[in-house]
């Protein structure tokens, strides 16, 4: 493979010392491909050279003439001088100045030519003046007068290549001391080793089909292109160029998630074989409830899958409370009744605490053998069940996530359901499957991850969606208020309380500001206590032992308590049907997906409910943005989307621990379609068996390189 200049360090390029390839190691670039697949933040038309007669004030504009005289000028601050030249073309003369640059006097000197860029100024009354351009010294006048348009091509003989002016330029982000202009000069640098015959690993079936080029003459026009490229679709990111290298940079990773995905799929060992009259009997005797549509057929799919020949790598989908885990226990039941062992996973002790409370209730009265395995269970009691785990007596064990990273061994585990995936992620997940056996995996996420994030997050696994919510529940009515109108609010909850209702507030704990957090939630508890002395408020917190915060939620969940003050952990899964109101302490502070959780938490019976956003005034536009969005819409799915927009893919699941890959030149939101193409492209010839042996071992090396603790194969 002649790819390998993508793999020389940058260090080795011209004008590259310790120090600068320090910087842009920092900013995550080590190689040249590295480099090259940094696209240019935009880019600038600086082709069209302008007669300096025809300049107006206040434009940006391409000048290229003869330097008729220039020099050092002093000013009457100390230190701060000017480096000025008089610049003519074969219309017009223009005074050009450069302050704090006296060291242009040995670069820029009479007669010579240039090519300036910047910014056109009035100039006292005597005229017009470019201040402090980007420019470049020109040994031959190109014979380009004012009038005709610069080639954009690298220009062969005498005339050396402009790379920051006389084109379309590229503008890149600066990198620590790695300037927009030294950055060209690399790039320009890279693109010049480049062999003829680099690697592709886009098959060329794809690049025939959308008219795409081959990735070099790619990488040369999104860096530097031609001067008749449309600067426009250019800044779109919208160019064939472009479009491929983004597609590249999809269909890579999808190709790594597929052949994980192909590569999962070879072995088992345990199977469903059959779903049987009886199976079905067993399963409908613990339904409390009649399932709705979406419920029936996700788990459809689900159980379709647990009989296939490899294990099922499922992603459930439903908005807060559309009702997942009676799903997910239904499909427990159906491997138990085939005798073999699932696991339960939550992300908290509260709320595995809660499944499990829930599991118990349905299960009362059946055979199945249920227990709890969380970090509070004593050395005394995990002697007893990790053994009887091992023996396979316990059939369904519902704990956290320790579950995993415990050295808790099954018998024939073979079916795992994760809840809550967001806290969860691609790297996690690879750790499952070293449980061996390689069970079922079903993870069920209550935040609606927008499409294009689940491809890239989960694009190994299949997709349940469960729409909608089961009947008789009334939206949730959505306000936002400023916090000096908190009288207003204390009587929202006073009237709901007087019903028989209950209530929430939320605080927002971040670790960063954990300690004043707690505090506000403790001053907020205690001042609710003086202001309803005729109600029971308590407070919940992570910093709580265990079973003092198991007390207050059961307490809350029993309809002992009327206030729940609480720090963000109730975000996730709790469900007390009798809760109408939420009130959202500093809502400007939560994200969108965060407070769409929290609003889940109510609406969860046959009440009107409340959501009360209380913001600290004055909020930022983004914080206005997210709160409005909040009160207009109630589907998870579009909010999830705002949020990706708001947000970022980066940010969209709160946590840098949630694995998301880094990808280098695609934009999830405005590269939709490409990443829906790249999926099925690459899912597809690695099912058939049509990615050549070349392209496999390119995207392993680069899942190597780029996502590190992953391996493929
Ligand atoms: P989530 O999808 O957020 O995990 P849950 O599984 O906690 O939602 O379900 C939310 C609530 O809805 C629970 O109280 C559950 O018992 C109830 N529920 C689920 N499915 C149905 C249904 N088909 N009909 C009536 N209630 C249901
Ligand atoms: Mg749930």
């Amino acid at each position: 493979m002649s790819g390998d200049v993508l793999q020389t360090p940058l260090q080795y390029l011209k004008g590259v010392g310790p120090r600068k390839a320090a910087d842009l190691k920092k900013a995550g670039l080590h190689t040249v491909e590295d480099l090259l697949f940094r696209f240019p933040m935009r880019y600038e038309d600086r082709s069209r050279l302008q007669p300096i007669i025809g300049l107006k004030p206040g434009q940006m504009a391409a000048v290229s003439g003869e330097v008729l005289h220039c020099h050092v000028q002093h000013t009457r601050r100390a230190n701060f001088r000017l480096f000025t030249a008089l610049v003519q073309d074969a219309s017009g003369q223009i005074q050009v100045v450069w302050p704090n640059q006296a060291f242009l006097k040995d670069v820029i000197r009479p007669h010579q030519h240039v090519v300036l860029f910047g910014k056109v100024e009035l100039w006292g009354s005597r005229g017009l003046q470019i201040t402090d351009p980007e420019f470049e010294t020109v040994d031959e006048p190109a014979r380009q007068s004012a009038r005709s348009d610069a080639s954009g091509e690298p220009a062969a003989g005498a005339v050396a290549v402009r790379l920051h002016t006389g084109r379309i330029v590229p503008v890149y982000e600066r990198t620590g001391s790695v300037t927009t202009h030294m950055q060209r000069r690399f790039v320009w640098q890279a693109l010049e080793q480049l062999p003829e015959d680099l690697f592709d690993p886009v098959p060329t079936e794809i690049l025939a089909a959308h008219g795409w080029p081959s990735r070099r003459t790619a990488l040369v026009q999104a860096h530097f292109p031609d001067a008749h490229a449309p600067v426009d679709a250019l800044n779109r990111f919208d160019t064939p160029a472009q479009r491929r290298l983004i597609f590249e940079d999809f269909f890579v990773f999808q190709a790594g998630l597929a052949l994980r995905r192909h590569e999962n799929a070879q072995v088992r060992k345990w199977r469903v074989p059959v779903v049987t009259d009886a199976t079905r009997a067993a399963a409908r005797a613990v339904l409390p409830f009649k399932l709705t549509d979406g419920q029936r057929e996700a788990l459809g799919e689900i159980v379709a899958d647990m009989q296939r020949a490899w294990p099922m790598q499922r992603l459930l989908q439903g908005d807060v409370g559309a009702g997942k885990t009676i799903v997910a226990v239904l499909a427990a039941i159906v491997a138990m009744e085939n005798g073999y062992q699932v696991a339960l996973m939550a992300p908290t002790e509260i709320l595995a605490e809660q499944h499990f409370r829930t599991v118990m209730r349905w299960l009362e009265g059946t055979r199945y053998r249920v227990r709890l395995l969380t970090g509070r269970v004593t050395a005394a009691q995990r002697r007893d069940l990790l053994p009887a785990i091992t023996r396979g007596e316990i059939q369904l064990v519902i704990g956290t996530h320790a579950l995993v990273q415990e050295h808790v061994a099954f018998r024939d585990l073979a079916l795992v359901v994760i809840d809550e995936q967001h806290r969860f992620g691609v790297i996690q997940r690879g750790a499952l499957a070293a449980k061996g056996g390689n069970p079922d995996v079903l993870v069920m996420t209550a935040t609606p991850i927008p499409r294009t994030l689940a491809l890239t997050e989960c694009g190994d696994m299949d997709v349940s969606v469960i729409r909608g919510l089961p009947p008789g529940r009334k939206p949730v009515k959505t306000i936002v208020k400023p916090d000096a109108r908190r009288d207003e609010v204390y009587a929202l909850i006073r009237a709901e309380v007087a019903l028989g209702r209950q209530a929430y507030i939320v605080y927002p704990l971040v670790e960063e500001s954990e300690k004043v957090d707690l505090r506000a939630a403790t001053a907020m508890a205690e001042e609710l206590t003086a202001v309803f002395p005729e109600f029971r408020v308590a407070l919940l917190h992570g910093r709580m032992k265990g079973d003092e915060k198991d007390a207050v939620m059961r307490a809350f969940a029993g309809g002992t308590l009327h206030v729940l003050v609480a720090t963000s952990v109730v975000e996730v899964g709790v469900d007390v049907p009798n809760a109408s109101v939420m009130v959202v302490e500093h809502a400007e502070r939560f994200g969108l997906s965060q407070l769409h959780q929290l609003r889940g938490r109510i609406g969860r019976g046959t009440h009107e409910s409340t959501c009360v956003l209380v913001y600290q005034a004055p909020w930022s536009d983004d914080a206005r943005e997210r709160l409005r969005a909040m009160a207009s819409s109630h589907d998870g799915f579009v909010i999830a989307e705002k949020d990706l927009q708001i947000r970022g893919p980066g940010d969209f699941f709160g946590t840098r621990q949630s694995g998301l890959p880094q990808l280098r030149a695609g934009d999830l939101t405005r590269d939709a379609a490409l990443l829906e193409l790249a999926f099925s492209e690459a899912r597809a010839r690695v099912e058939g068996g049509r990615l050549t042996p070349a392209v496999q071992a390119y995207v392993r090396s680069v899942w190597q390189r780029q996502f590190g603790l992953i391996t493929v194969g």
